[in-house]
């Protein structure tokens, strides 16, 4: 029997708990991360956002982790980490597709909308290759002082009044941890969901889909399927592409080194039109067969795994933290790929915990109720909010007017909270809520965004009159008008938005601040502020005695 004692278990060794543990170790806790399988492996959930990438920028800066502050735009990061892989991330592209028939190349009046996320190459997101990007971080976290422990099957999580017990085996020989505080970062693994028997939440969300998806070889190039549309902000494909169809969507992100991650999120309602099959091989063949430019992209492609199918990727439970434990976002809720949520969000709640615990970091001692509340309640608020988003983006896809006049509530949602954290840093922006939670404008809009198009579609997918579409992107562009920095709901720029700092600086009341105030905090938008001087923090964490190291590196506010 091994028996380790230490500060705080982490559960899960994905891309967040090799994060939260390597930031907890550099705080000067003991740190031991657990993982039931191994490293490198594959994963999904790929695609990141400029929200993702703030965080990432201030973790790295906050914390002294020059990896994360680089991985934080493709260009800095191909410059610095060129083994871990990647993919270019420009923007969000959609087209919408209708069964039988080829996508209709209509010129400026075509069902595609284009949304760039950042200015040029350089700057942009990107998409995160996981085996390697998970590999990389689960590295760095030993490196700085982790006790890793892979190929450990837990079976029992005991909490006592002052510790928690965690026991299981590895490698056949048994294993207990004893810990201060757990924090459970198993995704769909659900391991604290199971020893604390924390009930489901499922029930009270809207959103509801199955998945279909490999990784593939040989995809093909929209501008190449269909050439001659109109020019857009950057290369259509260089960004995550949806391609939105009568019974969902699909999702294709293209990595730098030619292979492409795709999938079809697809309602149950459309698994019910395709015949209920359960196959994966043979729901790809028929959505390929059923929208033609689909499967001319996909024609010569090869999946480098089995294709696989998931019913239903959803999952939610009723509480996020308690005494001595906390869940980050992915082992307490997912709704759904769209809109890319999972990594920002999951970011973000590190930073929150992180904070939290560096309060705490001089006597090695652990959150209270107070502050666990408030990252509980923040987290339930959050996960509400981005199931509204997404099951209303479901219900707008029945007509692509409804779906363009929806989605500029989200990219206006985040463009505004990007803009206002990139020219206004403050010290603890990791507290505001996430996709518009606690914004009197921003949060009640999903929710009403949602009940306005179930009136269209009645939840069965009708389009609805002319008339109602209009109306209801009327609503849409006058809900988001006191957030709109971005310039959204344009009908001149026929769906084709770009980044445009001009518009920010005319909108610049909408930000609270003079036109003079906002020029002097572009350079922070611009991505002009010069790198911080990162300190060597290796075996900073373990090895370190109680009120261990806090980064010293300085906090330049969010360059871009
Ligand atoms: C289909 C799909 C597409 C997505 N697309 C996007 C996207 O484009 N953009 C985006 O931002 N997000 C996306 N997401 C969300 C994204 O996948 C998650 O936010 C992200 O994976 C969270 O990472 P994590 O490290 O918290 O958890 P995970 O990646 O789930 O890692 C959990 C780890 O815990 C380990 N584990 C599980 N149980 C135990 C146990 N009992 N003991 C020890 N270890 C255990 C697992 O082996 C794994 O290594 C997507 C999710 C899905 C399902």
């Amino acid at each position: 029997m091994t028996r380790e004692p230490c500060d705080i278990a982490v559960v899960g060794s994905g891309f967040s708990g090799s994060l939260m543990a390597r930031v907890l170790a550099v705080l000067g806790y003991d740190v031991v991360l657990l993982e039931r399988g191994t490293h490198p492996r594959f994963a999904i959930g790929e695609s990141t956002t400029p929200l993702a990438n703030l965080s990432l920028e201030r973790l790295g800066t906050r914390y002294g982790l020059a990896d994360c502050y680089r991985m934080a735009t493709h260009g800095r990061w191909i410059q610095h980490l060129p083994d871990v892989r990647r993919g270019l991330k420009r923007g969000f592209t959609f087209y919408r597709h209708h069964p039988g028939e080829a996508f209709a190349d209509r010129g400026f009046d075509s069902e595609r909308l284009l949304v760039a996320a950042s200015p040029n190459d350089s700057v942009s997101d990107t998409h995160w290759v996981r085996a390697d990007v998970d590999h990389h971080f689960v590295r760095q976290a030993t490196q700085a002082g982790v006790e890793y422990r892979d190929r450990t099957e837990l079976t029992a999580a005991r909490f006592e009044s002052d510790r928690v017990r965690l026991s299981g085996t590895r490698e056949g020989s048994a294993l207990e941890i004893d810990a201060a505080f757990v924090i459970d970062a198993s995704g769909p693994g659900g391991f604290l969901a199971r020893q604390l028997q924390i009930p489901s939440g499922l029930e009270q969300t809207h959103t509801r889909s199955g998945l279909v998806f490999s990784h593939f070889a040989g995809v093909g190039a929209v501008p190449g399927v269909v050439p001659g549309l109109p020019q857009g902000p950057y290369p259509d494909d260089w960004a995550a592409v949806h391609h939105l169809i009568d019974e969902g969507w699909m999702y294709s992100l293209q990595f730098d080194h030619g292979i492409t991650s795709a999938g079809f999120a697809l309602t149950s309602r459309g698994i019910l039109g395709l015949g209920s099959t359960s196959d994966p091989d043979r729901l790809w063949a028929m959505l390929l067969e059923r929208y033609p430019t689909i499967g001319v992209l996909f024609a010569d492609a090869d999946p480098l795994m089995p294709i696989k199918f998931v019913p239903g990727i959803q999952h939610r439970l009723t509480r996020a933290a308690g005494s001595r434990w906390a869940m980050l976002p992915h082992a307490f809720a997912f709704v759904d790929p769209l809109f890319s949520t999972g990594i920002a969000w999951s970011l973000r709640a590190i930073e929150r915990l992180a904070h939290t615990f560096e309060a705490h970091a001089t006597t090695r001692s652990v959150p209270n109720a107070r502050e666990l509340d408030r990252y509980a309640s923040m987290l339930t608020l959050e996960a509400d909010q981005i199931d509204h988003m997404v099951a209303a983006a479901y219900e707008a896809m029945a007509h692509f007017d409804l779906f363009t006049a929806h989605a500029m509530l989200y990219f206006a949602t985040v463009s505004f909270s990007e803009v206002k954290q990139r020219v206004t840093p403050s010290d603890d922006v990791e507290w505001n809520g996430f996709l518009g939670v606690e914004d009197p404008v921003l949060e009640p809009l999903p929710r009403e965004s949602l009940r306005r198009l179930r009136d269209i579609t009645q939840g069965r997918g009708e389009t609805g009159t002319a008339e109602a579409r209009r109306r209801y992107s009327e609503w849409a562009t006058a809900a988001i008008a006191p957030r709109n920095v971005a310039g959204l709901a344009d009908p001149a720029r026929h769906n084709l938005y770009p980044v445009d700092l001009d518009v920010l600086m005319e909108r610049h009341s909408l930000l609270g601040m003079t036109r003079d105030q906002l020029e002097e905090a572009l350079p922070g938008l611009r991505g002009m502020a010069p790198e911080p001087i990162f300190a060597d923090r290796r075996a900073a964490g373990r090895s370190t005695s109680p009120a261990g190291p806090r980064a010293t590196t300085p906090r330049a506010p969010a360059p871009r």
